[in-house]
This record gives C-alpha cells, structure tokens and sequence, in this order.
C-alpha cells in the first residue's frame, strides 16, 4: 500500500465529527450548516431529478452550470468568462485534486502557506511533488515576502493559495495579491487558488480574485464551491476555472476522477447562482449566526480573533484565560463540555507555529450557539 495513505490518519474533520456524533456533542468542528439548503434549490434539484435526464452529463459539465458560473463571477466579481472555462468537478476537493494532478509533476515543489488546508499537502505528495510550507502569522496572516523568496527554487512549479483562509477567516490584502502575482509572473508559477470562501465574507467585504490581478490569467486555476454558497455541503458540486486551454486540460485530469457530477444537482446549482436573492438570504442568516457566536464568546470572556470570512471564527486559549494546547482542548472539550471544535495546529505542517487557537464554525442556529458558549464558560 502507498505509505502516503497507509500512514495518514483519518481528517481532523472526520475525526472530530465522529466524535461529536458517539458523544451527542455539539458540533462546531467540520464546518457546515445545520439548516437545510434553500428551499428553492432542493425544489430545483427534485424537479431535476423528475424531468431531465439521469444519465452521465458532459464531463465538463452541464452547459447550463458552465454558463451559470461564469456569469455568476460576471455580476459577483466583474470577472469575464465563457463555458469553455469552466470544468464542473464533484466538489472542490475533486478540483483541488484536479488542479494538483494537472499541474504537478514528479520532483515539482508546490508552495503552500500554513496553515494549510489538510487535503494540499497530501495530494501534492501523491502526484510526486513536494509540498514547502511557508508560514503566515498571527493576527494579521499576511503574506512575507522575504520568506516566499527564501523558499523558491528552480523546482517550484506552483502555489495553492486559499483566500479567504480556512481556518482564519482572513482574506488576503491587494498588497498580498499584488506580491503574490509578482512571485507567480517572475517565476512563471501556477497558482491553484482555492477560493471556496468567496462568498463568505461579512461587514462590506469584496473579493478578488487573483485571477484577475494582471498577468495571472493565464496561469490561475480558480476553484469555487456550490456547497459553501449555498450551505449545501453533502452535493459536492464545485468547479475549476481558468484559461480555456488550461481548463481543457485540467478536464482530462477531472476525467478520470469522477468523470462527472449528478446533473440533477448541477441544474439545482444553475438556478441558484442565477438568482442573487438566495445567497443574499443566507448571508443575512450567516451575519446573524456570526454575531451571536463571537459576540457570546467575546461577552463570556473568551479572545476571539478577527475573522472577516468563512463560516469560522478562532479562539486564542491563553488569552481566553485557557492554559491548554489546541489539540489538548479539542479533545477534552468534546468529551466534557460536549462541543466539537477544530485545534489549528491539525492544519499546520512545517516548524513553529501556534499551538493554541481553535477554531468554531459559527454557521448554526442561534440556539445551539448560546448554548456552546454557555457550556465552554461553564466547563473552562
Ligand atoms: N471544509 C470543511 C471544514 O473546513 C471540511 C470538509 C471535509 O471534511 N472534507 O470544516
């Protein structure tokens, strides 16, 4: 067997989920909603499933989702994009795995910034490539120029940034963006940009991709999630975008993943992208759920750090009065205060880094989250 998989433990996501569902924990580890998706996709999706066709839809997908993604980025993000740049995969982690088997070759080295999405690495390591990590650090997160520079070498093939950033909620500065598309033309980088995020963001926040920075159209694959913008996370529906010529070759590699993606799903997708009235819906919802979470938190005493994105906000321990490591409290919180969490350094490779910020995902009924922080304050 290969040691890559032989040797792995199982998800931090998984494992914690399994705990939180033996336990009866609340379950503010792996990041998901606890309401059903909008009632107008799961109505899409059945009528899908009653009156078209069940069979295999085109590889690169429905034509109808293509075009719907690529207008969806026209109204969000004034991105401008036709169906042939856009290849439908099951989910982003099949895009991800996509883009990384496209990209990497055996002896590529792949920049990756910790802390890092836990599926990167691996994958990389799979194609034969070797991951090199460079850190970002607290508060800010931001991007250190001297020591991408430092880690570069003739053997580095491409980046995977991730903004916003799982598990910080931090978005990337245009300074970032800038610095990061100078490394990428200087060095002729791909960059694989996993920005399922991207609709996630709270108090006025736009995103940008870096895509459209200048230069990088030709050499970002983009990677969006309809399962994070519309809370649906169990349909696997996501996508890669880039370059035509870019985007009919990380099709072959989606090919020969999962070939395609249920089409009742991917019509369900279509509709919802083309109506902005449902995600905005949920981003009120999301905003709403987010207060309560952090603000709890904050009014019981905990240190919760600045989080613009994502469906996560983190906990510094030894600010919050905790004088435990991360993977120290995950494991006792679930099993005595009955919450799940995420300890950030289970998405950390690489020297130093913290060892005492967890994070909580925020998407889940006001209820259930007063409930959360009144047992972390009774329990810490
Ligand atoms: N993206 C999810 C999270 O960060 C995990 C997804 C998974 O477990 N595959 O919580």
């Amino acid at each position: 067997l290969n040691p890559i998989y032989a040797e792995m433990p199982v998800t931090v996501f998984e494992h914690m989920s399994g705990l939180a569902r033996t336990l009866g924990a609340i379950n503010l580890g792996q990041g998901f909603p606890d309401t059903p998706p909008p009632a107008a996709l799961t109505a899409a999706a059945m009528r899908a499933m009653e009156t078209r066709s069940q069979q295999y839809p085109p590889s690169m997908g429905l034509p109808e989702l293509r075009d719907a993604v690529a207008a969806f980025y026209a109204r969000e993000q004034g991105l401008n994009l036709t169906r042939e740049q856009v290849v439908v995969t099951s989910g982003a982690t099949e895009a991800i795995a996509a883009a990384i088997l496209a990209v990497v070759g055996v002896g590529d080295e792949v920049l990756l910034f910790s802390p890092a999405y836990d599926a990167y690495a691996p994958l990389v390591r799979r194609a034969g490539g070797v991951p090199v990590f460079i850190p970002l650090a607290p508060p800010s997160w931001g991007y250190d120029e001297a020591a991408i520079r430092t880690a570069i070498t003739p053997r580095t093939r491409a980046l995977i940034l991730n903004d916003p950033l799982n598990p910080t909620g931090s978005v990337a500065s245009a300074a970032d963006l800038a610095l990061l598309t100078r490394i990428a033309c200087e060095h002729d980088l791909v960059a694989i940009c996993d920005e399922v995020w991207e609709a996630v963001r709270f108090d006025g926040r736009s995103h940008r991709s870096l895509l459209s920075e200048p230069g990088m159209a030709e050499r970002t694959i983009k990677i969006g999630s309809a399962g994070k913008i519309f809370g649906a996370t169990g349909w696997k529906v996501g996508w890669m975008v880039g370059d035509a010529a870019l985007a009919a070759v990380l099709a072959k590699a989606h090919q020969f993943l999962t070939f395609t993606t249920p089409p009742m799903l991917q019509w369900a997708a279509a509709e919802g992208l083309a109506d902005p009235a449902i995600t905005a819906a949920l981003h009120t919802e999301w905003s709403a759920s987010r207060s309560v979470l952090m603000g709890g938190l904050a009014a019981a005493g905990f240190k919760v750090l600045e989080s613009a994105a994502t469906w996560f906000a983190c906990i510094d321990l030894p600010a919050s009065g905790i004088a435990l490591d991360d993977r120290t409290f995950s494991e006792r919180a679930v099993r005595e205060a009955g919450i799940a969490s995420i300890p950030l350094s289970a998405l950390w490779e690489g020297e130093g880094g913290p060892t005492t910020i967890v994070r909580l995902c925020h998407c889940k009924p006001s209820a259930m989250l007063e409930d959360a922080v009144a047992r972390f304050s009774a329990w810490r």
